[in-house]
């Protein structure tokens, strides 16, 4: 898919930049006239991404966070959370809803739930010991729809 704009982001895994994070993407997403609930819901996806990284992937250490957003033709946005983190074992078990490996700090494992629902597709890789990289697509509604 054609790319028309795109910024990338680098953040070093602190709890802070998860709003930091959701910043940058609603700034840069403004050229594409998203709707309140469309930004509202790719920020808060976004999110759940970075946190993902600061908490888990550098759990007790520090590293860096990727972002990349683009906005491709026909109004789809791509975004890609990437870390060099601890990685995911199984991916597949860690994407079920309630699934956590922290149940201790309160984590209720909906992360990659929310993250499904509020974007049109989702696709985790990650390699142990390597990292992490989330890709999340989302389809904006034409204007008049
Ligand atoms: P919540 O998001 O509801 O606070 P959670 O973070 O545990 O809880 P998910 O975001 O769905 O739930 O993630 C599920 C599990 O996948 C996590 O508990 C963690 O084990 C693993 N995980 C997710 N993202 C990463 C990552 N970037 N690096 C390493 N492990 C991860
Ligand atoms: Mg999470």
């Amino acid at each position: 898919m054609e790319t028309l704009n795109e910024i990338k982001f680098s953040m070093p895994s602190l709890s802070v930049n998860e709003g930091a994070a959701r910043a940058v993407v609603s700034s840069f997403l403004i050229q594409a006239d998203p709707t309140v609930e469309e930004l509202s819901d790719i920020r808060t996806a976004v999110s759940e991404a970075v946190t993902n990284a600061v908490v888990h992937a550098y759990r007790g250490t520090k590293g860096s966070i990727e972002l990349t957003v683009r906005l491709l033709k026909d109004r789809e946005i791509y975004i890609r959370v990437k870390d060099k983190g601890c990685g995911i074992a199984d991916v597949e078990k860690a994407m079920e809803p309630l699934f956590t490996t922290a149940p201790e700090e309160e984590r209720s494992g909906l992360g990659f739930s929310v993250m499904e629902s509020f974007m049109d597709k989702l696709r985790v890789k990650s390699v142990p010991g390597k990292g992490t990289t989330v890709v999340m697509r989302k389809r904006l509604k034409k204007h008049g729809d």
